[in-house]
């Protein structure tokens, strides 16, 4: 299976998981000696490469690099706003020779983006989402059965990657699930016997009420991964009751990567420190305490052609200090709130996952800044969207065309706000269903 795997996603891939694979029970101590020296390597890169971060150390009273986590801290926190004004500031100089992916992304809180990162940095985030796969049990080049949004059946390598390395076999797809789906994805599944399964948190637990409805009982994964989105605590509850089987909760964003993954002890998600700093940061800017939520801060350390230093990712989250019995160096992190999203529903009774809605509408029609999508009855949709200036005569065409075509008989309205608050409790909701179901 190996070579290809290899000769799939590039050589680099297998090298760089074999090291993953040691690093994880390094000591802390250590993991934060690799972290400092990568650090001094990315900013400096940063300040020679691009116009921004020149610009924006030189504000903060800094040199050319930084190499300690006190020094990183006098920077300002980077904002989705800055990348959206400053994108092409923010891309260096210096990429001949590399092979550049570009992708856009609108995933965490509704706010579109496009980032770019070598091919390189793509096989060291997929390295690194490999070895904690395997800490659910998973073994590569074992069948998985994902519950997603889109099955883009992947055609070339990068779609490959997008897809964390795990590869699907058989998919139910989130713009429309139903019962009929769902008996089609069980059938599916006692074919080709995935042993993992995985989806976004709310995927997985419709999947699971719906499998205990129609009394399906055969759908019995290894493991199941849920990621991309908050995982809440009622809904691990159902899932795990449902299939008789663990949850590995997993965290992370398209724009870095993996930031933290449960280990099979599951007393908090283990930090990707070989590849991302992550700070806890409180409303005033402090570091949170252990077990006080902040907001994330990630500096990612891989990507140097397109940096994100002490960039807000708009999640909350509590650092841990307690280490894991599992004997792993790396550290963990707890209880992240952020991304939710409920489903909306067809007349017919489909459901349609609102994140995938969100990656369908944000990431391809320009002039959105950012987007909330309320269903106030069966046939009547409201889309709150943050404009960029002029963005609003150019994104209401198409979004409305979009929204009728998928939700057929339903009306459209398109309201324009100056901002989408999140909830009281930390919650980011960009799809709200007040369809009783
Ligand atoms: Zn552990």
């Amino acid at each position: 299976m190996e070579p290809v795997w290899t000769a799939l996603t590039g050589a680099s891939l297998v090298p760089a998981w074999n090291a993953l694979e040691e690093t994880q029970y390094f000591s802390l101590a250590t993991l934060r000696e690799r972290q400092e020296a990568a650090l001094r390597r990315i900013t400096a890169a940063a300040c020679k490469d691009t116009a921004f971060y020149r610009r924006r150390f030189a504000e903060a009273g800094l040199g050319s690099s930084v190499s300690t986590l006190a020094e990183l801290r006098k920077l300002p926190v980077l904002t989705k706003r800055d990348i959206r004004m400053h994108g092409p500031e923010l891309v260096s100089r210096n990429i001949a020779g590399k092979r550049i992916l570009e992708f856009r992304t609108g995933g965490s809180t509704g706010v579109p983006l496009a980032l770019f990162i070598s091919e390189e940095t793509s096989h060291q985030r997929n390295a690194a989402a490999r070895r904690s796969n395997l800490w659910s049990g998973w073994k590569v080049g074992e069948p998985v059965g994902a519950v997603w949004g889109n099955p883009l059946l992947p055609k070339t390598v990068k779609d490959r990657l997008r897809h964390e390395l795990l590869d699907p076999v058989i998919y139910l797809d989130t713009m429309s699930l139903s019962p009929d789906a769902v008996r089609a994805f069980a059938r599916e599944w006692r074919r080709e016997r995935p042993t993992l399964l995985f989806g976004h948190a709310h995927s997985l637990y419709l999947l699971a009420k719906t499998v205990e409805d129609l009394d399906i009982d055969d759908i019995r994964p290894r493991a199941i991964l849920s990621t991309s989105m908050m995982l809440l605590a009622p809904e691990r509850a159902t899932i795990e009751d449902v299939f008789e089987v663990a949850v590995f909760d997993r965290y992370g964003c398209e724009e870095v990567g993996l930031i933290g993954s449960e280990c099979e002890l599951h007393h908090g998600m283990h930090i990707n420190l070989d590849h991302v700093i992550v700070e806890f940061l409180r409303a005033d800017g402090q570091p949170a305490a252990p077990g006080e939520m902040g907001f994330v801060v990630v500096t990612d350390l891989l990507n140097d052609v397109m940096p994100l230093i002490r960039y807000r990712v708009e999640d909350l989250a509590s650092p841990m200090t307690t280490a894991c019995a599992c004997g792993r160096g790396l550290p963990l992190m707890d209880r992240v709130a952020g991304r939710v999203a409920d489903f909306l529903v067809r007349d017919d009774g489909t459901q349609v996952a609102g994140v995938s809605l969100i990656e369908n509408t944000l990431t391809r029609i320009p002039g959105i800044e950012q987007m909330q999508i309320v269903q106030e009855q069966l046939d009547r949709i409201v889309l709150r969207i943050v404009a960029d200036p002029g963005g609003a005569a150019e994104a209401r065409p198409a979004l409305r065309n979009y929204f009728e075509a998928t939700f057929p008989g339903a009306r459209i309205d398109i309201e324009l706000v100056s901002g989408i608050p999140r909830e009281a409790n930390g919650k980011y909701r960009f799809a709200i269903c007040k369809v009783v179901q």
